[in-house]
């Protein structure tokens, strides 16, 4: 999309070694805990947390940005996702996380940003909703982006892939 690549791809968020930045499902605790945060804690070590801990709690919708640790990333971007239907509007919520994850790369200077798909685990958020709602708040920031050059979405199955996509396609004959 004109000089902005952006790109589904199947994996594990934390073994994205040729991004800038990953983002974390964070909890409002910036703790390991599972699912997303328990794999990107688990790969950056006791560093990580230790960083996070100074910038805890955060709020539903709300981005931190710290260091990698021992990731081969950059930096981590942690964002709070809304539980879904509990944390209302849950869509303009999960919006504000990926929209304040990428203004964060951005003021960053950093090239290139790996998101998985915040709140679909255990916050409940349907993946399909939650595809399109990330997809088109992406898209719509992507005037202002000078140093974001690459997007990837990084999703565990192929049916969460295959959403992603289509929502991706969705998204970009709407703007
Ligand atoms: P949340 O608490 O925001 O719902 P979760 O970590 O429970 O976050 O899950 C978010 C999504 O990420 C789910 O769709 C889950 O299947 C997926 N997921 C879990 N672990 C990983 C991983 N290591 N890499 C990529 N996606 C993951």
């Amino acid at each position: 999309m004109g000089e902005l690549t952006m790109e589904c791809v199947r994996g594990d968020i934390a073994a994205q070694p040729d991004m800038d930045a990953i983002v974390n499902a964070a909890n409002a605790a910036l703790l390991p805990g599972g699912g997303v945060a328990g794999a990107i804690h688990r790969a950056a070590g006791p560093g990580l947390e230790q960083e996070c801990r100074r910038l805890a709690p955060i709020r539903p919708g709300q981005a931190v940005i710290t260091g990698a640790h021992r990731l081969p990333n950059r930096h981590v971007i942690h964002c709070l996702g809304p539980v879904y239907g509990v944390d209302i509007p849950s869509d303009e919520l999960l919006a504000a996380c990926y929209r304040n994850a990428l203004r964060l790369a951005e003021r960053q200077g950093l090239g290139s940003v790996a998101f998985p798909s915040i709140s679909t685990g255990i916050f409940g958020y349907p993946m399909a909703e939650a595809a399109a709602v990330a997809c088109n708040v992406l898209l719509a920031e992507r005037a202002a982006l000078k140093a974001v050059r690459h997007l990837r979405f990084v999703l565990f199955g192929e049916a969460d892939l295959q959403l992603h996509q289509q929502a991706l396609r969705q998204a970009a004959e709407q703007t």
